[in-house]
């Protein structure tokens, strides 16, 4: 059954330990709970629904991470969503000890235009990323190869680090 924590939801996963989170953290999003959630060990985070966080939910996104690392916790990034990504380039804090197992990145289609937010396996293309290059992707409108839109050093810098 999904939960309303302020303006975010979670929702339990297939299997104890995984929770996946949806729209917008904040400082009523109620985030030192995650940590609780955990089973053996383990905690992983599907992220891919959460389109907003502002400062205060930084703030609490932080002591999370660290109340989690505090308990020795396992804790699994996925299907980071771009908003997520600016957070753990900008403050290091952020990534406490957890591990960024897929995100999403923005790519661009030279040849139609479209712009898409491309999910990226982070382990399979790990040493691909380490070099700050983009893996490929493909255009979902016109099959083209599309070009990565931003900047590889700042948008991978979470990745290294
Ligand atoms: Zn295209």
């Amino acid at each position: 059954m999904t939960e309303t924590h302020g303006r975010m939801t979670i929702a339990p996963g297939p299997t104890p330990g995984v929770l996946t989170l949806g729209g917008a953290i904040d400082e009523t999003a109620d985030l030192h709970l995650l940590p609780k959630r955990a089973s053996s060990g383990r905690l992983s985070l599907d992220l891919a629904g959460v389109n907003f966080i502002n400062s205060l939910g930084v703030r609490d996104w932080i002591r999370m991470q660290a109340a989690a690392t505090e308990a020795g916790l396992d804790v699994e990034l996925a299907r980071v969503s771009e908003p997520l990504v600016h957070q753990l380039n900008m403050i290091v804090a952020t990534r406490g000890s957890s591990r960024v197992t897929s995100f999403y990145a923005p790519y661009a289609c030279d040849a139609c235009g479209r712009e898409e937010s491309v999910l990226i396996d982070a382990v399979a293309y790990n040493d691909q990323l380490v070099r700050l290059e983009p893996p490929p992707a493909k255009c979902p409108e016109c099959s083209a190869q599309m070009a990565f839109n931003d900047f590889p050093e700042r948008y991978f810098s979470f990745l290294s680090g």
